[in-house]
Parts: structure tokens; C-alpha cells; sequence
């Protein structure tokens, strides 16, 4: 049979298969949500996952240039998942971070801050790049018997007190103790529960790439601040074309940073030239596709509703300036998985209202204070003003002097 009418047929032969009741469906099989189910399934609980987006077992994508920096606390709940060993793509440790001021063509402040691996016993964090996680994620996804994977599908939802209903639009429908609206920032459960949602504007646009460089990054990362907005690069696994190569998070001002990311290789590869503060990579030339992504906070009001909870981007985003915006997400699922795990060894109910004002008061205070650290950072360090460049200066280079105050700032970043 040619391969699409097999598929076709295979489709329409698994539409008419009905789908047994689950313990907690899972709206979205992002990094947030995927990781969740396949934590879930390794504790015994029946999980279904729903995604609009086709999730096909073995792809195998090209390099696009996108990556995320995995901390310590969520990089050990990705092994408990199973999930971190079927990365198909090495990762890369960030065992330094240099953190330095300055404006575009000149050489960074010599007042810096830098975590070295002094200061931590183990990694900082583990850079991976997007499309490694997301094959890992699909391929347990479909691999693991506890998780009904329904993709591509969306579903309507009824909540009530003594369960919900979730219903495809194929007319299929099972039965859930408890939802889980992993379904990213625009989260469409979010709205449809009526959870108020506060959002901030930076005016500010990231451009996302990958380099590659003369010399080895040696496991280091740069977060550079500039006037515009912070440019970070984070260090990569070479490859055979490329033996040295990072990402790169460069926030501009909306519209600049679209023009930016359009220019040819050679005018842009000057541009993040002047945007890293010292040479120490040597020459550097953009590698893949850039993406760009316009840069706003938001976080939910509540985190719950009837048998519903929020987690990831549908309950919150952040300012990339300090790379944490999964890893909080992340944060939300070890506590949520925490709780869950426990109340189905005591057989309890996993949508009780008490298990979800839990989740929430454990999660949604330290989101709130990340935001706003990561807010308050950005408006401190993205202006020209010569009165908090000189103050931020001094600030960053007091920190560097303070061993226990880096330590105290390393272990919460990773998440420990
Ligand atoms: C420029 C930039 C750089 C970043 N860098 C980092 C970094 O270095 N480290 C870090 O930790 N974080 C970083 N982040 C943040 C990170 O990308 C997000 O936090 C992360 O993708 C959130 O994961 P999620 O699973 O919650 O949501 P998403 O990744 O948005 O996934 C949502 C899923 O839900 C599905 N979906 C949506 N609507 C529906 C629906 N109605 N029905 C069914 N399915 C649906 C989608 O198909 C998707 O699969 C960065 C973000 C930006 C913008």
C-alpha cells in the first residue's frame, strides 16, 4: 500500500478505537507538558496527552539553531522521565558564565561578574538544542504504555466538580480526574476558565541563533549587557562542519532587531562581533536559520480552576535575559508531579481542590519573584543612563567579590 493511504488508514482505523478513561489529561505536549506525561506514566498513572500538532515518533530534523540551557533541578527530573537518555543530540555543560556592561563596538566594563566552576560543584546548566528534546519527547511519548497520545487533535472540555469530560473533535470522548493546560502562552483552556492574565511589554524583539567560532568556547557562557537588551551567548556541542559552536539570544528594540536578523551572514556575523563585549571566540559566522521572537512578560492571576491546573507558558513567561523560562516551567511540574505522585499512592482524587491550591501555593510565589528579578534586571541593565550604568557596574563587580552571594545566586539558578 503507498505510504499515505497507509497512513490515512491507519488514521481513520485508530479514530474508530475508543479511548479509555484517564487519570489526567494533558493539553499540550510541549517540553512542559510531554516531560510531565512521561513522568507521570513512570509513577503508574494513566495519562492522556492531546496536541494540535502532529508529534511523529522519528523525526529527524534538520539543525535549526535553537536551544535551551537545562538546569540542574530540571535536568535530573528529564532523567527520572526517561527522557533525558533518549536525547538523541549531545548536550553541552555551561561551567562558566561571564557577566559583563557595555554599548555595541566597544570592549565590555572592566567591573564584571563571574560564576567560574569554583563556585558550584557540579555544571551550571546543560545546553540542549529544541529539536534533540523535542525527538526524545515524542519518541517516549509513543513508546510508553500508560500514555495515550492523541495528536494531531484538539479537544473540547467540560470541567465539573466531579470530573471533567474531554471530547475530540472526531467525536470520541474519555473521562479525567484532573487537566492540565500545558497548551504554551496563549493557552486556550487559560482564557476559556476566565484566569485573568497581566502582561508586560519590553519593546523589546530576541534574535536566536547559532555561531560558530575560531576558538573553543571551553564550556563558557557571556551574558553581555547592552543599552538595547542583554546579548548571551551559551556554548554548544561542535560538530564535524563546525568544531566550535553557541547560541545566541540577542534582545534589540522591536523593528531594529527584525532588520537585524535579515541582514546577510558577513554583515551580521560583524554585528554580533561588536555585540560581544571581548574576542575571545575569534572570528564568528551565524550557522542555520535565525528566529526571532518579540519579548514580553505575563503570568496568570491563579494557577487553578475545576479539576484544572496551569503549568509552563500557559501560566507564565519571562524575559529570556537569564535563560530560565523552561526551567520554571519545569519547577511547575517536578512540584506538581510531587504532589500527584503521592495522593495516587494514598488512591486519593487527583482533581481535589485541596491537591490544587497545594500546587499553586507552592509554585506561583517563587514564578512571581523570578519575573520579577528577571523584569527588574532587564530595566536596570537595557538603557544608556550613566548614573545606573556606573550603579550596576559597581553592583555586578560587588557581587563578583562576594563569594557566598555568587554561590547564593548559582544554586538558585540551577534550580537546586
Ligand atoms: C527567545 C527565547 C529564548 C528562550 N530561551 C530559553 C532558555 O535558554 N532556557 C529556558 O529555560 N527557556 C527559554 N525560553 C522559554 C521556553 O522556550 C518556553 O518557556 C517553553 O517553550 C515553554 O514550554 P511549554 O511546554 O510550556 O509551552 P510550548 O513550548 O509553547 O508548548 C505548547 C504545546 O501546546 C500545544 N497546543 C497549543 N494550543 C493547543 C490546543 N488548543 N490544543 C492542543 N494543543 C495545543 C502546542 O502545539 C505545543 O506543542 C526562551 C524563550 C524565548 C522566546
Amino acid at each position: 500500500m503507498h505510504q499515505t493511504a497507509h497512513a490515512e488508514h491507519a488514521a481513520a482505523a485508530h479514530a474508530q478505537m475508543p479511548i479509555s478513561d484517564v487519570d489526567v489529561c494533558i493539553i499540550g505536549a510541549g517540553p512542559v507538558g510531554g516531560t510531565l506525561a512521561c513522568h507521570l506514566a513512570q509513577a503508574g498513572i494513566k495519562v492522556a496527552v492531546v496536541d494540535k500538532a502532529d508529534l511523529p515518533p522519528m523525526e529527524d530534523p534538520d539543525f535549526d539553531g535553537r536551544a535551551y540551557a537545562i538546569a540542574a533541578g530540571p535536568k535530573a527530573y528529564l532523567e527520572e522521565a526517561g527522557v533525558w537518555d533518549a536525547l538523541p543530540l549531545p548536550s553541552c555543560p555551561i561551567e562558566d558564565i561571564l557577566v559583563t556592561d557595555g554599548r555595541p563596538g566597544e570592549p565590555a566594563s572592566p567591573l564584571f561578574l563571574e560564576f567560574t566552576r569554583e563556585d558550584a560543584n557540579q555544571p551550571f546548566g546543560w545546553m540542549i538544542e529544541a529539536r534533540s528534546l523535542r525527538v526524545a519527547l515524542n519518541a517516549s511519548l509513543h513508546t510508553t504504555p500508560e500514555i495515550t497520545l492523541l495528536a494531531p487533535a484538539e479537544a473540547t472540555i467540560v470541567r465539573r466538580k466531579e470530573g471533567a469530560t474531554v471530547t475530540l473533535h472526531d467525536g470520541r470522548s474519555f473521562k479525567a480526574k484532573l487537566v492540565v493546560a500545558a497548551d504554551g502562552r496563549k493557552s486556550r483552556l487559560r482564557s476559556q476558565a476566565g484566569i485573568p492574565l497581566t502582561r508586560l511589554s519590553y519593546g523589546q524583539t530576541a534574535i536566536v541563533c547559532a555561531i560558530a567560532h575560531e576558538f573553543p568556547h571551553d564550556n563558557s557562557a557571556l551574558e553581555h549587557f547592552l543599552p538595547a537588551g542583554p546579548f548571551a551567548q551559551l556554548p554548544l556541542p561542535g560538530n564535524e562542519e563546525h568544531p566550535y559552536m553557541s547560541a545566541i539570544v540577542w534582545s534589540d528594540h522591536d523593528g531594529l532587531a527584525e532588520r537585524f536578523a535579515a541582514l546577510p551572514d558577513d554583515v551580521f556575523a560583524m554585528q554580533l562581533q561588536r555585540r560581544m563585549g571581548n574576542n575571545r571566540l575569534g572570528q564568528v559566522k551565524p550557522v542555520g536559520r535565525r528566529w526571532t521572537y518579540p519579548l514580553s512578560a505575563q503570568y496568570a492571576q491563579r494557577y487553578t480552576d475545576t479539576r484544572m491546573v496551569l503549568v509552563g507558558d500557559a501560566a507564565h513567561g519571562i524575559h529570556p535575559i537569564a535563560g530560565q523560562g523552561l526551567n520554571l516551567g519545569f519547577r511547575d511540574i517536578i512540584a506538581l508531579s510531587k504532589i500527584l505522585i503521592a495522593a495516587h499512592n494514598r488512591g486519593k482524587d487527583l482533581g481535589a481542590p485541596e491537591l490544587l491550591a497545594r500546587y499553586q501555593a507552592e509554585c506561583r510565589p517563587a514564578n512571581m519573584l523570578m519575573l520579577a528579578a528577571t523584569d527588574v534586571l532587564d530595566r536596570l541593565f537595557s538603557n544608556n543612563n550613566p548614573v545606573l550604568r556606573f550603579a550596576r557596574d559597581v553592583g555586578i563587580a560587588g557581587v563578583n567579590r562576594l563569594p557566598a552571594l555568587r554561590k547564593a545566586f548559582v544554586k538558585h539558578a540551577m534550580g537546586l
